[in-house]
């Protein structure tokens, strides 16, 4: 896989044709190398990468999700905290006001200008004060309501604290208005003043003694149940009119040495904001839960959950819903102080839980680790595609190196290496890579210098060759001249004859010429050997041979001898009749050198001629033609000798000796 990827990017840096071209070169096999190179280090550098990664990352999450949970549970607490403070100090002042005794009596009177009576004896406020109508004294509660239950009569001291309740539910709701939702301080005889958005006289639509029944009410029920004077948080309800989930927070006061309380501050709260942010925590890719802390885990939010939550009118929890993954947390809520954070891992999630103060509930914010995982693979994606350029760059240099620097001065060494030798051919220095001071440029330099030495030795080798072989011509030439020559005489030898004689007879047919074929024969020899010696004779034949040669054409003629004391004379003659006036030329020749032979007629040496010709239409063969020239050299015998005779077949011609 790691090779087809390979090739592939190196199609893709030097395109089809280099994989072709480039196969079995040093350039390619180094970039191959490179590419495996780089190759390795990515995916070393890719897993190293990995696992650093993934412990900085999860590292960095844990800190991450631990610091954003514990500000999301401070953000969070502080609504509730105000609330709490909020109602603390209406108690305070609840307190500080119903212990003076002056204060009491007007409160008294202040209960009959603001409330009536029904007649199945119940309260509800005056009509118009929650529009803003003033009192007969010019005081005005707008956004006040009041109702007071009807089975219990009240005396002057719940009067009191009925009315004390009214004005500091208005003054403490008025104050918070637009940030809390309603404010209103109970009173354990079913007494209801409250500061809110609508009236509750007309939400509630007074519809008789059992219409508004508190004690089916949780904070009611809760807050007058026992001695404890805690602010808790009631069961989240979903209100219709706001179209939202709620939850009252109430804190009665310190009972008194009966155990009876006097006064119980309430606020609803409104928790869509809540939802909202925790719906989307600030850690990306994150979810949370809220839970109460209780041994359920009932559940106050959670994305996941929230149709069963609203099924279940918010009575769903943990325990009900059996959400095995969330046990843990559950586990670990009970345990865990206010605004401090634990992280609990499971398979698939790094959950950060904590207690939000002031409150009974648990956030839990859960990061999926498979965001983690997602992120570690962008940063390897990253690391290999920051490789894969490296390659991509690494290729490209190594590339222009070798192709410009190592490739290309090989190649014009290796065409030089091919020309040295050749004849004729020498390597120009400019062919070379000479110029680089590089290795290749060393050895492009000393090769060029073994270039110049390998040349002038060879130019000195084919001058001894050309001289040896000429030389061995001429010896040649020589043992030609020797096969063909007669070594006493000099002139041609008979091998030499026959070959001229059949040639010559071959090429009369070409031309008008005659071919004239003289035998020449010493006379009366025997005799000359005999008188003189044969180192004479030897001397006589090779005189004879002299004049022979000075009395023929040199170029044209040849004169040879045919063997013991007769030459032969080939020669070409323009007609018949010059054939006698050579022969007798010849015979006169020898007659007048004058050489002395006393057993001679004639007193020197002589010679007998016997002539026989070949015309161009006879096709006569040489030892024919050799027959008809001895017969005639026969009858210059005859005839006396000293004397040249022309073979006719009919009728010899005789030719007298001119000095004879
Ligand atoms: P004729 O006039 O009829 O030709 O008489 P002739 O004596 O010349 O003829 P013959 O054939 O009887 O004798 C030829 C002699 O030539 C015999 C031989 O000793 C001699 N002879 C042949 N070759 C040589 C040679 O090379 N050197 C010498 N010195 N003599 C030779
Ligand atoms: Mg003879
Ligand atoms: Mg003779």
């Amino acid at each position: 896989m790691i090779s087809s990827s390979l090739s592939a990017l190196l199609k893709i840096v030097f395109g089809s044709k280099v994989k072709r071209k480039t196969r079995h070169t040093l350039a390619s096999r180094a970039l191959r190398l490179a590419a495996l190179r780089i190759a390795l280090v990515c995916a070393c550098a890719g897993g190293v990468s990995y696992f650093i990664n993934h412990a900085a990352l999860e590292q960095s999450v844990r800190k991450q999700l631990s610091l954003s949970t514990e500000q999301a549970l401070q953000r969070e607490s502080l609504p509730f905290r105000e609330v709490k403070d909020l109602e603390k100090n209406f108690l305070v002042e609840f307190d500080r006001i119903y212990a003076a005794a002056e204060a009491r009596q007007s409160l008294a009177l202040d209960f009959d200008h603001i409330f009536y009576r029904h007649e199945d004896g119940s309260y509800t406020q005056r009509p118009g004060l929650f529009e803003g109508e003033p009192l007969p004294d010019g005081r005005r509660f707008p956004g006040m309501s009041a109702t007071y239950a009807p089975d219990v009569t009240p005396d002057e001291d719940v009067k009191t604290r009925f009315a004390l309740s009214y004005l500091l539910s208005y003054q403490f709701g008025s104050a918070a208005k637009g940030r809390l939702f309603n404010f209103y301080g109970v009173v354990p005889e079913k007494g209801f003043p409250i500061y809110q958005a609508a009236d509750i006289a007309k939400v509630f639509q007074y519809e008789g003694p059992d219409a508004l029944k508190l004690e089916t009410f949780e904070f009611y029920s809760r807050g007058f149940a026992g001695p404890q004077n805690d602010t808790f948080f009631t069961r989240i309800y979903w209100d219709p009119s706001n179209n939202a989930w709620m939850t009252t927070i109430a804190t009665p006061d310190a009972p008194d040495a009966s155990g009876k309380h006097r006064i119980m501050a309430c606020v609803d709260v409104l928790l869509d904001d809540l939802m909202k942010r925790t719906a989307s925590p600030t850690l990306p890719g994150a979810r949370a839960t809220i839970f109460a802390t209780d041994a359920q885990g009932t559940l106050i939010f959670d994305g996941k959950y929230a149709d069963k939550i609203t099924a279940s009118a918010g009575e769903a929890s943990i325990s009900s819903l059996e959400i095995a993954d969330y046990q843990p947390l559950l586990k670990a809520s009970q345990s865990i102080g206010a605004g401090s954070v634990s992280l609990i891992d499971s398979n698939t999630e790094i959950t950060a839980v904590g207690r939000i103060p002031d409150t009974p509930w648990v956030l839990a914010v859960h990061y999926p680790k498979s965001l983690m995982r997602s992120a570690i693979l962008t940063n390897l994606g990253i690391v290999i595609a920051v490789g894969l350029l490296t390659l991509l760059v690494e290729l490209f240099i190594l590339r222009s190196i070798l192709q410009k620097q190592v490739a290309e001065p090989l190649v014009r060494l290796i065409h030089a290496t091919q020309l040295v030798g050749r004849s004729g051919v020498t390597v120009a220095n400019d062919a070379l890579p000479t110029h680089s001071d590089d290795e290749i440029g060393e050895l492009a330099r000393d090769f060029a210098s073994m270039a110049a030495r390998v040349h002038a030795a060879h130019e000195a080798l084919e001058g001894k060759i050309r001289d040896r072989t000429s030389e061995l011509e001429r010896l040649n030439q020589r043992l030609l001249t020797i096969s063909q020559t007669d070594e006493m005489t000099g002139v041609a030898n008979r091998r030499r004859f026959d070959e001229v004689l059949a040639s010559e007879l071959a090429g009369l047919g070409q031309g008008q010429e005659l071919l004239m074929l003289a035998m020449v024969d010493a006379d009366w020899f025997k005799g000359y050997n005999d008188r003189y010696g044969h180192p004479a004779g030897d001397a006589c034949l090779k005189e004879i041979a002299g004049v022979l040669e000075r009395n023929t054409r040199s170029k044209q003629d040849l004169v040879a001898r045919y063997g013991g004391e007769e030459f032969a004379i080939i020669a070409r003659v323009a007609s018949a009749g010059n054939a006698p006036i050579i022969g007798q030329a010849l015979c006169s020749a020898m007659a007048a050198v004058k050489r002395t032979h006393e057993g001679s007629p004639f007193g020197h040496v002589t010679i007998s001629v016997g002539i026989a010709l070949a015309t161009p239409d006879q096709n006569i063969s040489p030892e024919a033609l050799l027959l008809e020239a001895d017969r005639a050299l026969y009858r210059a015998k005859q005839r006396g000798r000293n004397q040249a005779v022309i073979a006719e077949p009919s009728a010899d011609t005789e030719i007298q000796q001119i000095g004879a």
